[in-house]
């Protein structure tokens, strides 16, 4: 498109002078851009440089010998460094070579524009002026030609007038000629006047303009050469792709392609090789079961009632956790699968799949790991768990806290024992012929033959000649009524506690059943002494029959028999032969021979009632303990019975024997028949005298002398404890918390502990000793003499028990003989070695007692 055709007009050309001055802006801006691309670049070069600087102050410790990437890491940073002193170069190139040319280009398009506007103001004002021109020459024509006119009418006017001659004429003539010469100059003129501005009209139009426009676009084209050069200086001098930034890319590339993932290492292996980790034994130090008292066995896991609930929990927790660990590791596994690089669609050698993927497929591959050991290691626990509760069998839990020593004494007394021992000590015990042979006749009638009219009883026969002496004590226990219930049998001894039924078992073969609750089910247990205690849960299959290892029976009687007679051991693994079974001792007495009558009072355990026993008219006192307490107090109501069975005190309650063939268990004993002391003093206080007090201490330090001498500690001595009977004779009761042992340091809590009754050190450090009973005895006495009163009263039980750690002592109530008061001081001294033990005691209230008469 030609400017001198094109671009004639005025719009045109206010058009050109516009884009020149876009072009004049474009160019400035582009100055400015650059000089802040220059700025830009400079400083990134430098800050190139810096980066590279710090990149290469790396780690050069022997470790990182002969890696592949470390080495690339240098040529990367190199190459960075390079790569900054190619852009500072660059950046002097385009401040020297295109900043220079962009001001020149700048100054040539100024230069231009001038140009183009003095020649194009210079041809305009050109044919302006000569317009200019004809237009003022038409008009003066004009005004010559009416001057023309008019000095031409007055001329012929005169001449018509004046003839021919005369001066007016003359004067007009001469105008008359003078504006004719001017007419025809002017008209002349003015013809020649339109000639030129005709010719430079045509000049300008086809000639200056074009020209000048011509001109005009060669010299803007010619700036657009430079101005491209321009462009293409500044795009060569900021390629980053250019030969000398290619070469140092390739480089590196080369470096990185080098690295091998199996020879990163190479090196540091060698130079580092050690020989592989060496085995680490756990062993179970086998001094730690040497000297215990308790039969553990090294790595083995000891079974009893103090774990197994614990070993079951822990084993449920354990399958439970494997059970998780291997749903966990499942679906790791499954997402492994799925993986690109398992499922061959791609490979460790894909660098883009390698480095997103391998690191997330290396931590599950290692979770893997790790919950395959834990499950390994869980497992192992969980057989060494199950092996060692299948090792028990049908074997009951073994105690793991046994009172072993009790037993040991036991055994010793049973030894010298005469085989009439029950009934020899239940007489030296309580001594009262008419209950012991009422008991003899309940035990006879249970062990008696069968009567004519009984149904048959079958024989049991032993295979093994072995057990002949067994075999004895088969033919004499072993027969069977095919109606008889095992609840009839002597050897069943109901739910007597196992610490007592192990008191029963003396020899090898011994053997009773007995019953036990366990989760709230009801187990029957045959426990036999075998090389100790063994204890075997009656299994029951699914049948509704009874067995152990061997075959099943339709009842627990037959089974046992078959023990008997069979000579075969009960469990494979404890050998435990049935020889001997062992009746009931005369203390068990039936549930069913006792009838309750009314309530007495209420106990710990149970309510306490008056009671007969059948065949029998004396009235008894009978201790119940409600079924539904949990089976540990159960075991603590008994205590009180084996406790008060061994002894034989006319101040001590007497023991008459135990229900324990079913629920609820019960404790006979006799009748005291005033029942409790402190209700008593209460209500007779008024009607005894000191002398009646002072008999009723002597009682109480008898029966305490009594205990002293048996190592007995009461622990709960008190008036409420005790028991009056006829002639107000005093009995020691409420054996529950007693303890047979010099000195018992209470470790469970000092729950329910009688504040006021008992001795500091028992209450600061929970140790008991007889002692300790003297003190309580010293508050029994003075709740005598004060016939019932609150000891301590109006002091709550803290308050009391930090004014006796302050000294202070109760005085005495009115009417307490001093000597008396003395001795509840003497009872009352805080440290127990300072107090008197009750055989002094009883000699003091002995001597006091005479003196009353
Ligand atoms: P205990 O469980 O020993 O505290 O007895 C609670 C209550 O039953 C006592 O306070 C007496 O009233 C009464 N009691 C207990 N044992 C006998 C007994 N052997 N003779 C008479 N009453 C008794």
């Amino acid at each position: 498109m030609e400017f001198s055709v094109n671009l004639q007009g005025k719009t045109s050309h206010e058009a050109i002078l516009l884009r020149q001055d876009s072009e004049l802006r474009l160019l400035d801006l582009m100055k400015r851009c650059l000089m802040s691309k220059l700025k830009c670049d400079r400083e990134y070069a430098a800050a190139l440089s810096a980066v590279a600087t710090q990149g290469l102050k790396m780690d050069r410790s022997e470790e990182m010998f002969g890696s592949l990437v470390a080495s690339t890491w240098k040529t990367m940073m190199e190459g960075l460094e390079d790569t900054g002193k190619l852009m500072k170069q660059n950046t002097i190139n385009l401040e020297t070579k295109v900043l220079d040319s962009l001001n020149n280009l700048y100054a040539e398009k100024r230069k231009i524009k001038k140009f183009y506007q003095e020649e194009y103001t210079k041809i305009q004002m050109q044919l302006t002026n000569i317009s200019e021109e004809v237009n003022r020459k038409k008009l003066e024509y004009q005004k010559y030609l009416e001057l023309y006119k008019l000095t031409r009418t007055k001329f012929e006017e005169y001449y018509v007038k004046s003839g021919r001659g005369g001066r007016k004429l003359d004067e007009v003539r001469d105008k008359y000629q003078k504006a004719c010469r001017k007419l025809h100059l002017t008209h002349n003129e003015y013809v020649l006047l339109l000639c030129e501005a005709t010719e430079f009209e045509k000049d300008f139009r086809t000639a200056l303009l074009p020209d000048l426009l011509q001109h005009l676009q060669n010299i803007q084209e010619a700036t657009i050469y430079c101005w491209k050069q321009l462009l293409q200086d500044i795009t060569t001098m900021s390629d980053l792709t250019s030969e000398k930034f290619k070469k140092i890319q390739n480089k590196i590339e080369n470096e990185q392609a080098a690295i091998k993932r199996n020879e990163e290492y190479t090196k540091f292996t060698e130079k580092f090789k050690t020989s592989p980790t060496e085995k680490l034994d756990f062993v179970f130090d086998a001094s730690l079961t040497e000297d215990s008292a308790v039969k553990f066995l090294p790595n083995q896991l000891t079974v009893d009632n103090l774990t197994i609930d614990w070993l079951r929990n822990k084993m449920g927790d354990l399958e439970s956790s494997i059970a998780e660990s291997e749903e966990k590791r499942t679906s790791l596994e499954n997402a492994i699968a799925k993986s690109p690089i398992i499922n061959g669609k791609a490979s460790l050698a894909d660098p883009e799949i390698s480095c997103r993927i391998s690191m997330a497929q290396v931590h599950k591959e290692r979770e893997i790991e790790e919950l395959k050991c834990s499950e390994r290691k869980m497992w192992k626990q969980v057989e060494l768990i199950k092996s060692a509760l299948n090792e028990l069998g049908c074997e009951e839990v073994p105690s793991g806290c046994d009172l072993s020593l009790d037993n040991q004494t036991f055994k010793n007394d049973s030894n010298e024992q005469t085989p009439d021992r029950h009934t020899v000590a239940y007489k030296k015990n309580f001594g009262t012929k008419k209950v012991v042979n009422i008991l003899r006749k309940q035990f006879r009638r249970k062990s008696a033959p069968s009567s004519p009219t009984a149904p048959p009883r079958t024989k049991f026969r032993r295979d093994s000649s072995s057990h002949s002496e067994g075999a004895e004590a088969v033919d004499s226990w072993v027969s069977i009524t095919t109606n008889k219930s095992l609840v009839e049998e002597e050897w069943f001894h109901g739910v007597l506690p196992r610490e007592e039924v192990v008191r029963l078992l003396v020899n090898d073969g011994d053997f009773l059943v007995r019953e036990t609750t366990r989760n709230d089910e009801s187990q029957t247990v045959l426990s036999v002494c075998w090389s100790g205690y063994k204890h075997f849960i009656v299994q029951t299959t699914s049948e509704g029959q009874y067995r152990f290892e061997g075959p099943a029976f339709s009842s627990i009687r037959e089974l046992i028999l078959y023990q008997c007679t069979s000579g075969l051991p009960v469990t494979g693994r404890s050998g435990a032969m049935l020889i001997k079974p062992i009746p009931r001792e005369i203390w068990e007495l039936n549930n069913d021979d006792v009838v309750l009558l009314d309530k007495l009072g209420r106990g710990n355990f149970g309510d306490v009632y008056r009671a007969q026993l059948k065949n029998d008219k004396q009235i008894y006192a009978v201790k119940t303990c409600r079924g539904t307490l949990p089976e540990d107090h159960k075991k603590k109501f008994l205590q009180e019975a084996r406790i008060l069975k061994q002894y034989d005190h006319p101040n001590i309650v007497k023991f008459i024997g135990i229900c324990v063939q079913k629920q609820p268990i019960m404790i006979v004993m006799e009748l005291v028949s005033e029942g409790s002391l402190l209700i008593f003093l209460r209500k007779h206080g008024d009607n005894l005298n000191e002398s009646h007090l002072m008999k009723m201490c002597l009682d109480v330090a008898s029966g305490m002398m009594y205990l002293e001498s048996k190592n007995c500690i009461h622990r709960d001595l008190a008036a409420r404890n005790c028991l009056i009977g006829q002639n107000n004779i005093v009995k020691i009761s409420d054996f529950g918390m007693s303890r047979e042992e010099e000195e018992y340091i209470v470790s469970d809590g000092m729950k329910q502990i009688p504040i006021k009754w008992t001795a500091p050190e028992a209450l600061n450090f929970g140790k008991y000793t007889s002692l300790c009973d003297v003190w309580s005895y010293g508050i029994l006495c003075w709740e005598i003499f004060s016939k019932g009163g609150t000891p301590y009263s109006g002091m709550t039980n803290s308050k009391a028990r930090d004014r006796i750690d302050a000294g202070y002592r109760m005085p005495a109530s009115p009417n307490t003989p001093e000597e008396m008061y003395r001795l509840m001081l003497r009872c009352w001294e805080y440290k127990p070695e300072d107090r008197p033990n009750f055989e002094q005691i009883y000699t003091v209230v002995d001597t006091l007692c005479k003196t009353f008469g």
